[in-house]
C-alpha cells in the first residue's frame, strides 16, 4: 500500500471550529443522547392518545389544558385521562402524555380547553436517544469531518476532537520554460500551472503545502530547492520525470535516494515515479498539466488521505476506448446518468479536467 510510505499518522487535538475538513484520529463517542429527553416534533398539544381516537373534523374531541411545556421548560406535572398540555417544537413530553396533536388540527375551545379535529399521533413524539445514545459510536476513525459530522461531532458534546495531524508536503515544479504567473511569456513558455493545481489539491486533501517554489532544468539548482523539503512528510515534485536529456528529477534520486518505480501502466500519468529521498517518500508526476493532476488524484491523494475515489458506474453515451495493459481515464461529462467523452483527450488541455466531472 502507498499509504504505508508515508509517516504513521500522528493525533492533534483541536477545537471543534477548527476541525472543519480534518480526519479523525479515533472514534467519537455521544457523550449525549438525542434527543435528550422523549419531546414533541411539533407544535400542538400533548395527550393520551387512547383518549383522542375518536376525535374527527365533523365531531371534535374536547381536551382540558392544564399547562404548557416549552423548550428548556418543560411542564412539571402529569398529563391525566382528558387532560392535555400546550407544547412546543423540542419541548419535553410531560409524563402521562404520548401522542401529539398539531396546532393545525385544534380549534380553542375556550382559554382553557381545545378541541381536536383528529386523534393525537405518537408518531409526533421523539423518543428520547431515538437519534443517539450516549456511550455510542457515532463518528469513525478516518473520517473526514464534513460539515454535516461536524455539527453531529458537536451534537455528541466535543468541544474538541483528535484528528490526524496534516502531513507537510513539499512541492516543487521544475522546467527551463515553466513561468510564474503575472510575468510575460515569450514563444515556448508556460505558466506554471501544475504548481498551483496541485497545491489546491494537497489542501483540498487536508494536508499543508511547503512550497519549494520552481526549478530550472540544472541538477544543481534542483538539488538546492530540494533540501527544502527536509522538515516535510512528502515531496511532490512536477516535471522532469519523463525521457528526456533535461529531465533531471529522477538522476537526482537515482544519485541522492532511490527510485521505487518509474513509469506506470497509466493514461495520462505514464512517465509517473515514485521513491525516496534522505528517508522522505518522493511522488515524481510528470509535468504535463493533466498528467500531474490525474496522478494526484489517482494515487497521491488517496496515499495522503487513505480515502479512494469516489466512484459510479453509469451507462457510456459515447465509446471510450481501451488502452492495452493500462488503466486509461478519459475526461467525461456526467449528465442524465449517462456519461459522455470530453472529446479533446490530450495531456496538455486542461479544460478537459476543468470542463468536466469525471475520470472515466
Ligand atoms: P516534462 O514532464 O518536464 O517533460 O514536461 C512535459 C510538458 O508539461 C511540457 O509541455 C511542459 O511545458 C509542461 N509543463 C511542465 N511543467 C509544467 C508546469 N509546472 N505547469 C504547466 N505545464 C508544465
Ligand atoms: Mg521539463
Amino acid at each position: 500500500m502507498l499509504t504505508d510510505l508515508l509517516p504513521a499518522s500522528q493525533p492533534e487535538t483541536v477545537p471543534v471550529a477548527e476541525a472543519a475538513g480534518r480526519y479523525l484520529y479515533a472514534d467519537l463517542e455521544a457523550k449525549v443522547s438525542h434527543p435528550s429527553a422523549t419531546e414533541s416534533a411539533l407544535d400542538g398539544i400533548a395527550c393520551r392518545e387512547t383518549d383522542t381516537l375518536s376525535a374527527t373534523q365533523s365531531r371534535p374531541l374536547r381536551l382540558k389544558v392544564v399547562g404548557e411545556s416549552r423548550a428548556g421548560v418543560p411542564f412539571a406535572g402529569h398529563v391525566g385521562a382528558g387532560e392535555c398540555v400546550r407544547i412546543y417544537t423540542g419541548a419535553p413530553v410531560p409524563g402521562g402524555a404520548d401522542a401529539i396533536c398539531p396546532v393545525e388540527q385544534l380549534e380553542d375551545d375556550d382559554s382553557d380547553a381545545v378541541l381536536l379535529l383528529r386523534p393525537a399521533s405518537p408518531s409526533d413524539v421523539r423518543p428520547e436517544g431515538g437519534d443517539f445514545r450516549a456511550g455510542e459510536v457515532v463518528l469513525h476513525t478516518g473520517q473526514r469531518l464534513t460539515p454535516a459530522r461536524l455539527a453531529l461531532a458537536v451534537s455528541l458534546g466535543h468541544a474538541e476532537v483528535t484528528v490526524r495531524r496534516r502531513l507537510r508536503v513539499a512541492l516543487l515544479s521544475t522546467g527551463d520554460e515553466v513561468r510564474e504567473p503575472g510575468t510575460v511569456l515569450t514563444p515556448g513558455q508556460v505558466y506554471d500551472s501544475n504548481r498551483y493545481g496541485l497545491a489546491a489539491m494537497i489542501r483540498e486533501a487536508g494536508a499543508e503545502v511547503i512550497d519549494l517554489g520552481h526549478a530550472p532544468d540544472s541538477p544543481q539548482r534542483l538539488a538546492e530547492l530540494v533540501e527544502g523539503a527536509g522538515g516535510a512528510d512528502v515531496l511532490l515534485t512536477s516535471g522532469g520525470v519523463s525521457m528526456g536529456k533535461y529531465d533531471f528529477m529522477r538522476d537526482l534520486l537515482l544519485e541522492q535516494g532511490r527510485v521505487s518505480f518509474w513509469k506506470v501502466r497509466l493514461r495520462p500519468g505514464g512517465p509517473a515515479m515514485l521513491g525516496g529521498w534522505r528517508g522522505l517518500p518522493v511522488f515524481g508526476l510528470p509535468g504535463n498539466p493533466v498528467s500531474s493532476l490525474v496522478v494526484f488524484q489517482v494515487i497521491v491523494r488517496p496515499a495522503l488521505t487513505g480515502e479512494q475515489p469516489f466512484t459510479l458506474r453509469l451507462r457510456a453515451a459515447t465509446p471510450f476506448r481501451a488502452i492495452a495493459d493500462k488503466a486509461a481515464y478519459w475526461r467525461g461529462n456526467i449528465q442524465g446518468g449517462t456519461v459522455s467523452d470530453y472529446g479533446k483527450q490530450g495531456s496538455g488541455v486542461l479544460r478537459s479536467l476543468s470542463d468536466t466531472g469525471a475520470l472515466v
